[in-house]
């Protein structure tokens, strides 16, 4: 079961960019972690969702 939930959090993260990560530094801002899908670095925004800064600019 928790293979499967994973390969769903993978599937996700790919196509939907939700990476799922834990709380590493506090940069006086946001929290910063990596996520455990992708490990890409990631931020966590005031809602409380992880988001790739580089995603983001690419757009
Ligand atoms: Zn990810």
């Amino acid at each position: 079961m928790k293979k499967i939930l994973f390969k769903i959090g993978k599937f996700f993260d790919k196509y939907l960019g939700w990476h799922k990560c834990n709380k590493e530094e506090f940069d006086g801002v946001s929290y910063i972690g990596h996520c455990k899908y992708c490990g890409v670095r990631c931020l966590q925004d005031s809602q409380g969702n992880w988001f790739n800064p580089e995603e983001y600019r690419s757009k």
